[in-house]
Parts: structure tokens; sequence; C-alpha cells
């Protein structure tokens, strides 16, 4: 699949891979849901393809190696059953490194997630990403560049992926079968990410984020009690209620402060919102707890929310 949005720094790095002055470590950063993943695919496809152009060919033996996720020359350098990134594994990356690629073509290790590197295996990294040897190399993923140790940082050639532009996105959410107006309403709440807002579409969770804040927006008019919002609760969806309440209560706070009035009121009803706020923020982490009772905490919320409103 091809993304439009990533189809300029993959032909930048791919062009750069082909003149033999592409860097040996790539540091790709993006929020999730960019492709990441997609993307560096896509590269080491087309850096261990066997074909004089073309890259990737689609058809050579290198190629039919890496699409059945089994080329000798790739390493993905990650552990499911892990949080982090282990030693272990950045061992066998340098091992790995030291040796003669198999197919005699380039060697391609991909760090997704690379912030989750321990101290250790960072260290332990260090000197094979300064110098991976002729024709290997680093590629890293994140959406937590700021996670990196500056020695990591300062052995890479960084990229950050930018937000594509309704002009980039239109023909792909055309395919998609999705309007431009009802994305854009997700697309600035998922740190513009255009895979997670085509997923929160597709998955039904914009219907149900909008009957959410239909009730919440009934419970601030007054036409509805704190007793009959608290019955939103939802087990499941907590977590992503709460959320949806503080992106409903940042645009609220966000239309207020473009007023300019002065009066004293305005200024009120700015305080009253960034109460509200700090409240759903605090109830946010009281759950991320373990042992709390969520429902009860929730019905305590919108109690607290009313008093609020009340003043
Ligand atoms: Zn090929």
């Amino acid at each position: 699949m091809n993304y439009p949005w990533l189809e300029n720094i993959q032909k930048s790095l791919l062009h750069q891979f082909l003149q033999g002055r592409l860097h040996h470590a790539i540091l790709l950063t993006a929020p999730e849901g960019f492709g990441k993943r997609v993307l560096v695919n896509q590269l080491a496809q087309a850096f261990l393809c066997l074909s004089a152009e073309n890259k990737p060919c689609g058809s050579c033996k290198s190629c039919h190696l890496f699409t059945q996720q089994s080329h000798p020359d790739f390493m993905l350098v990650e552990d499911d059953n892990s949080k982090t990134i282990g030693v272990d594994l950045i061992r066998k990356l340098v091992n790995k490194s030291q040796q003669k690629s198999q197919m005699h073509g380039a060697h391609v290790f991909f760090l997704p997630d690379c912030h989750k590197m321990t101290e250790a295996s960072a260290n332990a990294l260090l000197k094979t990403l300064e110098e991976p040897g002729q024709n290997k190399f680093i590629i890293l993923t994140t959406p937590h560049p700021s996670r990196l140790l500056a020695t990591i940082k300062s052995r890479t050639q960084e990229y950050t992926i930018k937000p594509p532009s309704a002009e980039i996105l239109q023909p792909w959410l055309v395919a998609q079968n999705v309007a431009l107006e009802e994305f854009e309403k997700v697309y600035p709440m998922l740190e513009s990410s255009p895979l997670s807002a085509l997923e929160f579409i597709k998955s039904g969770a914009l219907q149900a984020q909008k009957a959410y804040l239909a009730q919440f927006k009934s419970f601030l008019g007054g036409q509805s009690t704190a007793y009959q919002f608290s019955a939103s609760y939802d087990e499941d969806k907590v977590d992503k209620q709460l959320v949806w309440l503080l992106n409903a209560l940042k645009m609220w706070l966000n239309s207020k402060l473009k007023q300019n009035g002065r009066d004293l009121e305005l200024a009120l009803k700015q305080v009253q919102i960034c109460d509200m706020q700090n409240l759903v923020i605090q109830v946010r982490m009281q759950m991320l707890q373990t042992g709390m009772n969520k429902k009860l905490l929730y019905q305590a919320m919108c109690n607290k929310l009313s008093q609020i409103l009340r003043r």
C-alpha cells in the first residue's frame, strides 16, 4: 500500500541510496498512524533488491524472500513480548552486522519504536550505529524522538514526517470512501495522524463519540442532570470517553480564548472550563491506578462537573 504523504520522503531516500550517498543510520520520526513501518519495509525491499533498475522490482529472488518475510539480510529488531528492546536483541544485531550479507547485497536492520531501547541496549548499539560497515543500513523509527539518548540521535540522520496537507489527503480519502469534512473533524484530535483518523472513522468510533458528546452538551446546557449524564459511563470505553471530554473542553476553551472581550463573565467561563479540564485529567490519572472503582470515580466526576457548572 502506498501512502501519498510518504511518497516524497520515500523517493528522496531511495534516490540517495541509488547514488551511494545515503546515511548508514536513518531515524524516521512521526506520531503513530503515519505508516512508518510500511515506509521502512518498502525502502528495505528496494535496498535489498537485486535488480539493476526499478528497485524494488518485485520479481527477483531477494524481493520474493523479502515479501515472504524470510530475507536473510533483513533483521527486524523488536520483541513483541517485551515493553523494551533488550540488550540481547541489540547484540544479535551487532553480531549480524559483522557478518557478510548472504545475498551479496545490502544488509538492513530495522528498529521500530527505538525509544524502547534500554540504556544498556542503546549503549551496546552506539559503535555499530556509528560504523555499521559498508552497504549496511540501520533504520530506526519512533513517535517519541525526545526519549532517545542524545548519543543515539547524534549518530543518525533524522527525518521528521510532517502531517499531510488537505491537498495531499483528499485523493486518498476519496479512495477510502471518507469525506474530507468528516475526516477534518477528527484529524486534529489524533495528532494529525491520517491512519489513526481513518481507523477512528471506519471503526464507528466517530459515531460513538458524537453520541457521547451530544449527551455531554445536554448536561452542560442543563437539559440533563449529573446523574443522567453519569449513565453514559462505559466500562470498556471510559478512557476514550475522558479523552473525548478533554478534546471537547479544549475546543470550547479555545473558542472562548479567541473571543476578545474583557468582561468578567468571559473570564469566569474560561476559568470554569479550565477547572473542568483539570478535573477530567485528574480522574483519568486516578483511573490508571489499579484497584480503583472506575464507575464510582466517573459518577463522582459528573457530580463535580455539575458543581463547577453551577458556580
Ligand atoms: Zn527485486
